[in-house]
């Protein structure tokens, strides 16, 4: 059987070449990461040389494999991971210094014939095809080869590339054009009751651009937070109407940037390339080459999905939107539906966000979360305090089993600073495996950018942040609670797309559970739990609009998906005129003629969600659906949560993910459970 080999390189004195174990991030320093790299890269070029060559391929030889992408992830996730979270520019430099290299020798990999034929071979043989797992290794990685060109004719093979290759530039192009557009745009105003209505913070921030700029007054910029600050909270309608217009007509030919860094040709290109590659590889069109690696089926499937969800929520649409419009007492312009659904949220429901900071103190938090994943699973998270992190905020946990066995464990880098990237996520530091009875047990960077405690007060959680940190968690149980031994296929590796967010949306139901609010709140002043009245108003402020929102995202996902479906090279993209068949059917808010808003849709240009969007909904539709089952039994019920772990959580990309959904649920995926969770049923 396999051994796993030790690093040729002198791991005494370059901490990131220690294997299967935590990384020494106190040890780590930027100097450390190209000798490292080097060493890896040039050890694992040797073993794929020889694994190139050998004749005589058994499950050993797919093994091999497997270790040489884990020993170059054990290398590399530390410094991405650092990059990120404790971002010097140093480190940063360092990271973009290797970041190509790994890339170039990962592409390479996923593109050798010789490793094509070696799978083909492997496929054939009965201590393979007779292993479920054995062989959905063997399928993913087939596929992928195949996928990435690799066994077509050689002056395809060689068009099949290049269009890979002017494929990545134009979506950065797109993306580019994107972000100088929103950058080149700003707004200036002398006078503070033209901003009437925005936070104070982002008021005070517009004063601080000003400064900077060397004048007087404020002024405003174009990115996300103010973009929304300003729909949702800016009395004054003319300074709405003005960021929406700039906001929707961002790199286009329309707007007050009419003609500069315009996406339009871009777009058409980059849709005209997908379809080529698509035909190459053999499937009808970009759509069926997405869904090849995702769970959905068919375009049949996804578009009959899509079209029953709106099916089911549009008339609900267009009663709130009316109602809105009640609410305000006029017509809504697109600019207007933001600020009075605000407006209306604070008279109906009157819940603020930041005043409920003081119930969720961060300690009570946790231990509220630990205690949900304590009773579902029968699972403790311990910290550690021998284990250093790469800043003093950060925390280790071991994560054990009901005897007190560690198998596995969380970083957790809770609080915003200078130099951490934003948002919140989960990330793999060590990937499970099981090989040749070494077994490596998985490890999770959980990280938020929560406000770190302030003067006396301890760190005061909005119910947001709480919900995201559940959908991180859900995200970190998949990760660590998988028992599929080979990298490729453990935890959240293998799993596809528009099923790898169900643990985390599912995860995140259980923050909006009663009796979970009633663990996780606690005033840290006068130690009261979270009042009735609130917690109800809280509860309802969940489904605040739902069929407004549910529409705008099957807007969305419809016009992705059609615009990839239904392309044709004969007549071009078509791109506004399948947007405005897509909101002629489900679109309930009118959009001005001037929008152009498919011109900065980057899930979409820029890469990523291409024919893909839909999965937000899919995964939400599957983690309602599943979690209906504990609701059903209640909502600790040990048999339901252990079915799920193991039917579901354990099984990471080791097996198709709708057979898992089946073996829990006994039936397929239904609508129902998501539209009553939303108050749509
Ligand atoms: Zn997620």
């Amino acid at each position: 059987m396999l051994s796993l080999r030790a690093m040729s390189a002198d791991t005494s004195t370059n901490p990131l070449l220690v294997r299967n174990a935590l990384p020494k991030f106190d040890a780590i320093n930027p100097q450390h990461v190209g000798p490292a790299v080097a060493s890896v890269l040039a050890a694992a070029e040797q073993r794929v040389a020889q694994l190139r060559q050998q004749q005589q391929v058994d499950f050993d030889w797919a093994l091999q494999l497997e270790d040489v992408r884990q020993s170059i992830s054990q290398v590399f996730s530390p410094i991405a991971h650092m990059s990120r979270v404790v971002s010097s520019s140093a480190m940063r430099d360092a990271y973009n210094d290797c970041l190509p290299k790994v890339t170039e020798f990962m592409t390479r990999l996923g593109q050798d014939p010789e490793l094509l034929r070696g799978y083909e071979d492997l496929a054939t043989q009965p201590t393979v095809a007779e292993d479920s797992t054995r062989a959905e290794l063997v399928r993913h990685a087939l596929r992928d080869l195949r996928l990435a060109g690799i066994g077509l004719p050689a002056a395809e093979q060689n068009e099949f590339r290049d269009i890979m290759q002017t494929l990545a530039k134009k979506e950065a192009a797109f993306e580019q054009n994107l972000m100088d557009a929103t950058d080149a745009f700003s707004w200036h105003c002398e006078r503070v009751e033209e901003l009437e209505g925005l936070p104070e913070s982002l008021i005070a921030a517009a004063a601080e651009n000003a400064r900077e700029q060397g004048t007087t007054g404020y002024h405003l910029k174009l990115d996300p937070p103010t973009y929304m600050a300003v729909m949702s909270h800016a009395a004054t309608e003319k300074l709405r109407e003005i960021f929406y217009a700039a906001w929707v007509t961002r790199a286009s030919d329309q707007g007050p940037q009419a003609g500069q860094w315009d996406n339009t040709v871009l777009m058409e290109e980059i849709l005209a390339l997908r379809y080529r590659a698509a035909r190459l590889l053999g499937f009808d069109n970009y759509a069926e080459l997405s869904l090849a690696t995702k769970m959905a089926q068919s375009s049949n499937a996804v578009l009959e999905f899509l079209e029953q969800l709106a099916d089911r929520s549009h008339a609900i649409a267009q009663r709130e939107f009316a109602e809105l419009e009640q609410f305000a007492g006029r017509k809504l312009a697109a600019w207007d539906v933001a600020y009075y659904a605000e407006q209306m949220r604070q008279q109906t429901l009157g819940v603020d966000e930041e005043a409920l900071r003081p119930y969720f103190p961060l300690e009570k938090v946790f231990s509220g979360l630990f205690r949900v994943a304590q009773n579902l699973f029968g699972i403790r998270f311990e910290q550690r305090t021998d284990v250093a992190g790469w800043h003093r905020d950060v925390r280790y946990y071991d994560l054990t089993d009901a005897d007190g066995n560690a198998f596995g464990g969380m970083y957790l880098d809770l609080y915003a600073r200078a130099n951490k990237r934003g948002g919140a996520w989960m990330d793999e530091c060590l990937i499970r495996q099981d090989i040749g009875g070494e077994t490596i047990q998985p490890v999770a960077h959980l990280v938020c950018n929560f406000a770190a405690p302030s003067g006396s007060a301890p760190a005061l959680l909005t119910h947001r942040d709480v919900v995201t940190l559940f959908h991180e968690f859900g995200h970190t149980l998949h990760h660590l609670l998988t028992e599929v031994d080979y990298p490729s296929l453990s935890g959240i590796n293998g799993v596809p797309w528009d099923a790898v967010e169900l643990p985390s949306q599912f995860f995140e139901n259980f923050a909006w559970l009663p009796a979970v609010l009633s663990w996780l709140s606690e005033h840290y002043q006068t130690g009261e739990s979270l009042p009735s009245t609130v917690l109800e108003n809280l509860r309802a402020s969940r489904n605040f609009h739902a069929g407004l929102q549910m529409v705008r995202q099957l807007e969305l996902a419809l016009f992705d998906f059609k615009l990839h479906a239904d392309y044709d090279p004969a007549v071009g993209a078509r791109i506004y005129a399948i947007l405005e068949a897509v909101r002629a059917s489900v679109g309930v808010v009118p959009a001005p003629a001037y929008n152009r808003f498919a011109n900065s849709f980057g899930h979409v240009f820029g890469g990523g969600y291409a024919a893909g969007y839909y999965s937000y909904k899919w995964a939400e539709v599957l983690a309602a659906d599943t979690f209906s089952a504990f609701e059903k039994a209640g909502p600790f019920d040990a048999n339901t949560a252990r079915r799920f772990r193991e039917a579901i959580l354990a099984k990471g990309g080791s097996r198709d993910i709708l057979e898992g959904f089946v073996e829990f649920m006994g039936r397929a995926p239904a609508l129902d459970a998501l539209l009553s969770q939303q108050g749509m049923a």
